[in-house]
């Protein structure tokens, strides 16, 4: 048997699913993808996103983080709470989001929101560095955790049931998240919202052109039934502009999974990979007002 690369996953269950438009520009017209043991993706002859499809229901997906799966979920994240910290910093940083801290803090603009923040681990560390912190996490044993022993502010539901007040943000977060969400437009579009003129919206995903995807296909890390959406490069950027942002900056990294390779092979991989964009997971740094405030770009 081949070994497993993927990433951690609530199991296959048969859930109530249903076919669905395409998310990004409700067409209706799909090529099969590529399908993995009990889900499949299609990928929309007219935009190309690709999208699990039937796909479960929202009350469905909602279910998964709770109960058992949910303190599975903590598990993972405690487990792995030192290396995601380490690659949300990196990708921050490559993103720009730190050159940024001046100027902002200089206009008293701190307010920042994660969603899906998991255990807290990144919402404490920029506390510490001066910004106001605000978390959701559906994942109720999570949100417990970063409630309790990080003393966070953590709300609980998805960003859209919060009902945050228009513009009361200056930053918001989103690190594998968006791939998960049943409306990931709906999602891009509330967090515009929340966003005050000049804000910035920094997601993070899976990326469905990388290297890696294209590779190992079905087999793909990524390619687990948590995972409703598959972006690329193209389609987030279209999803973002067509709800109002604009895209400033785009890095992607990782050229093979850990223990795929060899050390010196994975390392030349990850630099290439990396260098032409086609890394297997993107970062994306986007602006919710042209004439907003582009220092430090
Ligand atoms: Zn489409």
């Amino acid at each position: 048997m081949r070994p497993s690369f993927k990433t951690w996953s609530t199991p296959v269950t048969h859930e109530l699913s249903r076919l669905i438009p395409c998310n990004l520009c409700g067409g209706t017209g799909f090529r099969f993808h590529f399908a993995c043991e009990g889900f499949g993706y299609v990928r929309c002859r007219t935009c190309g996103l690709v999208q699990m499809n039937p796909q479960p229901e929202v009350a469905a997906v909602a279910r998964r983080y709770q109960d058992a799966y949910g303190a599975d979920y903590l598990a993972y994240e405690q487990a792995n709470e030192a290396s995601f910290l380490g690659l949300q910093e990196l990708a921050l940083s490559d993103a720009g989001f730190f050159d940024l801290e001046g100027a902002f803090f200089a206009q008293g603009r701190h307010a920042l929101l994660d969603v899906g923040c998991a255990t807290g681990a990144l919402l404490a560390l920029l506390r510490d560095r001066g910004w106001e912190t605000t978390g959701v996490e559906i994942c109720t044993p999570a949100q417990g955790y970063a409630r309790d022993v990080r003393q966070l502010d953590v709300r609980g539901l998805p960003l859209e049931e919060n009902r945050f007040p228009d513009g009361g943000f200056d930053v918001v977060l989103a690190s594998h998240v968006i791939e998960h969400l049943n409306n990931p437009g709906g999602f891009v579009r509330e967090v515009y919202r929340i966003l005050r003129p000049g804000g910035r919206f920094l997601v993070t995903t899976p990326n469905i052109e990388g290297f890696q995807a294209r590779l190992f296909r079905h087999r793909w890390r990524s390619a687990i039934f948590d995972h409703l959406f598959l972006f690329s490069v193209k389609t987030l950027s279209r999803l973002l502009i067509d709800a109002g942002f604009r895209v400033l900056r785009v890095r992607t990294w990782g050229g093979l999974a850990a223990g795929s390779a060899p050390k010196v092979v994975k390392g030349l991989c990850d630099r290439g990979a990396k260098a032409i964009g086609l890394g297997d997971v993107m970062i994306l740094h986007a602006t919710t007002c042209p004439g907003g405030i582009l220092r430090g770009r």
